[in-house]
């Protein structure tokens, strides 16, 4: 059985914690796209993780993960997660971590380029994670890329690196006037960070196939939201790569194989992180409350996210983009203690109302149309049944839930593992 847990919204609706819950019920859990600019943020009885390349699965005794070939892996952070996490007593071995030969390594000068650029920019900048995601995508799509898989073959590997360090300085050195790469740093890079990680790297493809076979269940999960997906997204205020449910087979390495279910994480609220239309946007003292009752500062960087109320607009184009056959409803609890709550339904452009996400241009010009609803005054995060919410809590699920036609299973009331109730 194949299911994708993916984001409906801008990213952050805590896809992480879901996927911690959810993977009780998985044997493997498989990231598909995306880098180490992804943040999910884990709490369990073990503790509190971050996790930026690992998929969430890693915290769970007897989930294999997979990273897929749609990734792209920074080995440098990767061993650095890794030893933070074997530090906390969590074991990482070939057996329950297999890293696609497929996957694509994103180099320092990725992440120089990136800096670089956000700098050449200056006030225009986009609000890059400087993770080198974008470039190290360029990379592989101009097919300049430096594959996992080489790793295993270190001499074949060391003959094309000046070529490439040669191309790359075209840019490093000649357009923007950094310091050159050496082709000897590149080769020093892979063999202190590249050699420890070939006993994890395979052809994940064949794993998930014979796995599946086998009967396993296999989660995917996603990094962002639907609305940061290079294609479907605001672009350019997106991800590099496709991280809807659809692209999950391909990147997972599996791309014979159909999605069974697809669950859309969307959280109870809106949160947008960097540069990019929001048209929903609270400011001032009403965001800054919203802002700090959920504590939407970015896992990855730290930044204060941007907020707003619930965009129905938006969010059912999410639904739409991740094809989801059922929600998990995130942070409801950080709505508690509001007489009233603002849902946006709808926007106006040029003086008409209309429902459906429009494409990103059209989007500036857009204002959002909020429609008040009651709150609820009470502290919800240690409900654990539907019975036990107050009724304008539940009232306020089943109108988002009849907005955006879809049915919401599951609702989150905490970051903790058992924070969550069942509908
Ligand atoms: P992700 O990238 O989608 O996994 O989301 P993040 O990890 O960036 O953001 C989610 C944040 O909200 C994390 O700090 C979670 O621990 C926390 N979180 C997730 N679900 C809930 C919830 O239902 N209530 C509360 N209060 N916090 C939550």
């Amino acid at each position: 059985m194949l299911t994708s847990i993916v984001g409906i919204n801008w990213g952050d609706e805590g896809k992480g914690r879901m996927v911690d819950l959810l993977s009780k019920d998985f044997d493997i859990v498989c990231r598909y796209q995306g880098g180490n600019n992804a943040g999910h943020t884990v709490i369990n009885e073990r503790g509190k993780f971050i996790l930026n390349l690992l998929p969430s699965g890693i915290l769970r005794e007897g989930v294999v993960c997979v990273m897929g070939p749609g990734m792209v892996i920074d080995i440098k952070h990767l061993a650095g997660e890794m030893a933070r996490l074997r530090e906390a007593g969590i074991r990482i071995s070939p057996e329950n971590l297999k890293i696609s030969d497929r996957a694509v390594i994103t180099m320092p000068y990725n992440v120089l380029q990136d800096c670089l650029e956000e700098e050449r920019l200056a006030d225009k900048k986009f609000g890059s994670t400087k993770r080198g995601i974008a470039p190290v995508y360029a990379d592989k799509y101009l097919k300049k890329a430096f594959r996992m898989g080489e790793l295993k073959n270190m001499a074949l590997l060391k003959k094309r690196v000046p070529d490439i360090v040669e191309w790359k300085n075209l840019t490093i050195a000649n357009a923007y006037g950094a310091e050159a790469v050496k082709t000897e740093d590149v080769i020093a890079y892979f063999e202190e960070y590249g050699a420890p990680l070939t006993e994890y790297i395979c052809d994940t493809g064949l794993y998930l196939n014979a796995a599946h076979k086998a009967g396993k269940k296999i989660m995917l999960e996603a990094q962002l939201g639907a609305l940061r997906d290079i294609d479907y997204g605001i672009y350019p205020y997106t991800s590099s790569s496709n991280n809807i449910a659809a692209y999950g087979p391909i990147g997972a390495g599996v791309p014979n194989l159909k999605l069974d279910k697809t669950i859309g994480i969307m959280k109870a609220y809106s949160s947008c992180v960097g540069e990019g239309p929001f048209t929903a946007e609270y400011f001032g003292e009403k965001a800054e409350k919203l802002r700090s009752a959920g504590g939407e500062y970015g896992a990855a960087t730290g930044r204060p996210r941007r907020v707003g109320p619930f965009d129905v607009v938006a969010s059912k184009y999410g639904i739409r983009c991740q094809g989801a056959d059922e929600i998990a409803l995130t942070k409801l609890d950080i709505l508690s203690g509001h007489e009233e709550l603002e849902v946006c339904v709808a926007y106006e452009l040029n003086g008409e109302k209309i429902t459906e996400f429009p494409f990103t241009d059209v989007l500036d010009e857009c204002k959002p149309v909020f429609e008040k609803v009651k709150g609820w005054n009470c502290d919800i995060s240690k409900c654990r049944k539907k019975e036990e919410l107050p009724k304008e809590a539940l009232d306020y699920i089943r109108m988002l839930e009849k907005a955006c036609e879809c049915k919401i299973r599951y609702v989150s009331v905490g970051a903790e593992r058992d924070a969550y109730i069942e509908l």
